[in-house]
């Protein structure tokens, strides 16, 4: 009769008031002096997103969300609970704090520009295979190796103006660092110099370089596109250019502004059907084309 009276309130009520307490406080105790958990870092979330934007839009980054905090099914209990009671689950790891927003990235922009025979300087001449009024000077925003914006020129044909400012915008907004972006004729028209500088760059009317008969580079079209040159550099088959570039041949150690089949730089080109020097042999790891070549 008496066991009745306690029948459905647990085990605690089947013991003697005074023990009951003392375990109730007991636990009590060690879940407040519990170790606490380290912090899960609150920087997780996966990369950003590259998919390809419409060109022109100046729409922010929308990717990176801080993400929702998880909300535990049961409070914390200390797993040294007295013998005699349930065990307590183990603790959740759940963050203390929220997952700290990005920094707000200023919008993508653009200007298209004609160019001049005077402003191409010495990176065209007449008997090249396309002249200026064929050209397009763009003026564009590009992320830095300083983690801030700047602002450069490429210059590309007229044909591949909305596919090269679709790539940049991507790139800008997926904060791919871009050393420098200026016209070859910045540099006399010698690709050697502009690629020591680790310089970006589109038109510059000269030939392939490296061994076989003389002909026309893409570039000489403005349908080819060098980026960071030293992180990607060009095997000839003899040497690596620039000469920094060797330091970057172990292409398994990625490091910032690198391009890799299957990251940002590859995949931006990829998108508006452009080809990828790396895939040739020996490769060429700053080149990407409209044409393939
Ligand atoms: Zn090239």
């Amino acid at each position: 009769m008496r066991r009745d009276r306690f029948r459905g309130q647990g085990q605690l009520g089947r013991l003697p008031r005074r023990v009951a307490c003392a375990l109730t406080v007991g636990a009590l105790l060690a879940a407040c002096s519990a170790t606490p958990r380290p912090p899960i870092p609150a920087d997780t979330r996966s990369a950003t997103s590259v998919s390809a934007s419409p060109v022109g839009s100046s729409a922010p980054a929308t990717s990176g969300a801080p993400a929702a905090v998880p909300t535990p099914s049961a409070p914390a209990i200390a797993s040294s609970a007295p013998s005699g009671l349930p065990s307590g689950r183990a603790t959740p790891r759940y963050p203390t704090a929220p997952a700290r927003p990005p920094t707000p990235l200023a919008a993508f922009g653009y200007s298209v520009a004609p160019v001049t025979s005077a402003q191409l300087g010495a990176s065209w001449h007449p008997g090249c295979p396309v002249g200026p009024a064929q050209l397009r000077q763009i003026r564009l925003v590009y992320w830095g190796f300083d983690n801030q914006p700047h602002t450069g020129t490429l210059v590309v044909h007229a044909s591949v103006v909305a596919a090269t400012v679709q790539v940049f915008a991507t790139l800008y907004r997926a904060r791919f660092p871009i050393r420098s972006i200026r016209p070859a004729s910045d540099f006399g028209g010698d690709d050697d110099a502009s690629m020591a500088a680790d310089n970006t760059s589109g038109f510059n009317c000269r030939y392939v370089s490296g061994p076989g008969p003389r002909r026309w580079s893409v570039h000489a079209y403005g349908q080819a596109i060098d980026v960071n040159p030293v992180e990607n550099p060009y095997l000839d088959g003899v040497s690596v250019r620039p000469a920094a570039g060797a330091a970057y041949l172990d292409r398994s150690r990625y490091r910032p502004g690198m391009a890799l089949r299957g990251g940002v730089l590859v995949a931006a080109f990829a998108a508006v059907g452009w080809a990828w020097g790396g895939n040739w042999s020996p490769p060429d790891y700053q080149h990407f084309s409209a044409t393939g070549g």
